[in-house]
């Protein structure tokens, strides 16, 4: 019997060097064997990360295949509700303390999914660590993705010292925290409570001092601060586009802009990002979304005036 799982595909002879290194991350999913693919190994990994695909597993004889789940933090979300399940994922991962069902997708203006518990502590609060970093998460009340760790690391890279950020969708704070390492001072909105209060915490945790969170909705922002950023981050990809005009406002010229959009084009928004007065760096994708729909984004420098 095979089973669906994220794997991470490398050329054989880096195989063990990519296994030693997932073990020690806990992202092995050592129920199933590893495929071989001509020169290539392809490794199942637990959750998706930057450069998975999807492949068919051989689980290892004796060994019991898990149901499909996603890990964030102590928490593992299944895609059924399949208590028995649940159960078993949590007697075989020690580091979790809760299984749930996600009921549904992620949806409304807080960005939330309903949850269900199937096992374990009765909570939908946990601890996720990134890069070092330590966040409180609780996610029925705030959105929070383990999925993006990759692409706050490559933000993080374009900083300059001393950079004045804006986060436009800051959620419980993981761009606005990574990126104080290098920069003056961060403003950070969001209009869901549960996710600003949250925000605070981890501001606290990580001993972070240049985060001015605020509770917010963001169409506000332009007409209250009279500052120009340097780099704004717009991650809000359902409903980002009636934002960019907003952020240009705030962007110097020269600056910098991260744009996160649904798209099923390549170049779906660059026709309108230059009609506001921006340069298109580079369009990455981000996650798969749905067939033929995907999470991009765009790396936008405002034109001088
Ligand atoms: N950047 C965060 C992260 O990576 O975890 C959160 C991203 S989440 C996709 C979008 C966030 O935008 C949610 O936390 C939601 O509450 C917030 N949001 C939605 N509409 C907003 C608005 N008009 N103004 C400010 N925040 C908003």
């Amino acid at each position: 019997m095979t089973v669906g799982q994220w794997g991470i595909r490398v050329p054989a002879r880096q195989g063990e060097a990519m296994r030693q290194a997932l073990i020690r991350e806990g992202a092995l999913d050592t129920l199933l064997k590893v495929r071989r693919e001509g020169t290539d190994l392809i490794l199942p990994v637990l959750a998706e990360r930057e450069g998975a695909g999807r492949y068919e597993f051989e689980a290892h004889a004796g060994r019991d295949p898990l149901p499909r789940h996603e890990l964030v933090g102590g928490i593992a979300i299944l895609q059924e509700d399949d208590p028995a399940g649940a159960e078993k994922i949590l007697a075989s991962r020690p580091s979790l303390h809760t299984a749930v069902y996600a009921q549904g997708e992620v949806s409304g203006e807080y960005r939330t999914r309903e949850l269900k518990i199937l096992a374990g502590k009765p909570t939908t609060r946990t601890e996720v660590t990134e890069h070092g970093r330590r966040y409180t998460v609780d996610l029925a009340g705030a959105y929070f993705s383990a999925r993006l760790s990759t692409e706050r690391q490559r933000i993080l890279d374009q900083v300059q010292e001393g950079e004045v950020i804006l986060d436009m969708f800051a959620g419980v704070g993981p761009f606005a925290i990574t990126l104080a390492a290098k920069a003056s001072v961060i403003v950070a909105a969001d209009l869901n409570p549960r996710a600003v209060e949250l925000m605070l915490e981890n501001i606290r945790k990580n001993r972070v001092e240049n985060v001015v969170p605020v509770l917010a909705d963001a169409r506000r922002l332009a007409a209250v601060l009279s500052w120009k950023f340097d780099r704004i981050v717009m991650n809000l990809p359902l409903a980002g586009t009636e934002f960019l005009p907003d952020a240009f406002r705030l962007c110097r010229p020269g600056g910098a802009i991260h744009f996160y959009a649904l798209v099923s084009t390549e170049g779906e928004h660059t026709a309108r990002i230059q009609e506001l007065g921006g340069t298109v760096i580079a369009e990455r994708t981000v996650r798969s979304y749905s067939p033929g729909q995907w999470h991009a984004v765009y790396d936008i420098i405002r034109d001088q005036n």
